[in-house]
C-alpha cells in the first residue's frame, strides 16, 4: 500500500505548481490545461499530453506500525458501529413494545 505524502504537478505550459491537499481539492493551473485532485486519498491527473506536465508527487510504502494504526482504527469503528446498532435496534424493540400494550 502506498502513502501519498504530497499530491503536486507542475504544468509545463504555465509554469503553475498545483497541489491537491484533501480528497475532493480539485486545482487547475491558471492555462487550464492540467489539474490535480485526491489529496491523500488517491493521485488524479487531468491533461491534454501525459507531457503536460512534471510529477512532482511524493509518495512511499506505509510502515508496519501506520498499517497497524489503520488496522486498529477499522476495528474501532467497527466496533463503535455494532454498539450504535445495538443500540437503535433496542430502543424500535422498546417503542414496539410500547405499541402493543
Ligand atoms: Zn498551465
Amino acid at each position: 500500500m502506498i502513502k501519498i505524502i504530497t499530491n503536486k504537478i507542475q504544468c509545463r505550459h504555465c509554469g503553475d505548481i498545483i497541489e491537491s491537499t484533501y480528497t475532493h481539492d480539485w486545482k487547475k493551473c491558471s492555462c487550464g490545461k492540467v489539474s490535480v485532485d485526491g489529496g491523500h486519498e488517491y493521485m488524479r491527473r487531468s491533461y491534454y499530453k501525459e507531457d503536460d506536465y512534471i510529477e512532482l508527487s511524493e509518495s512511499r510504502e506505509y510502515t508496519q506500525q501506520e498499517l497497524d494504526e489503520i488496522e486498529e482504527r477499522k476495528r474501532q469503528r467497527k466496533e463503535e458501529n455494532e454498539k450504535l446498532f445495538y443500540e437503535i435496534m433496542t430502543i424500535l424493540d422498546q417503542r414496539k413494545q410500547k405499541e402493543a400494550e
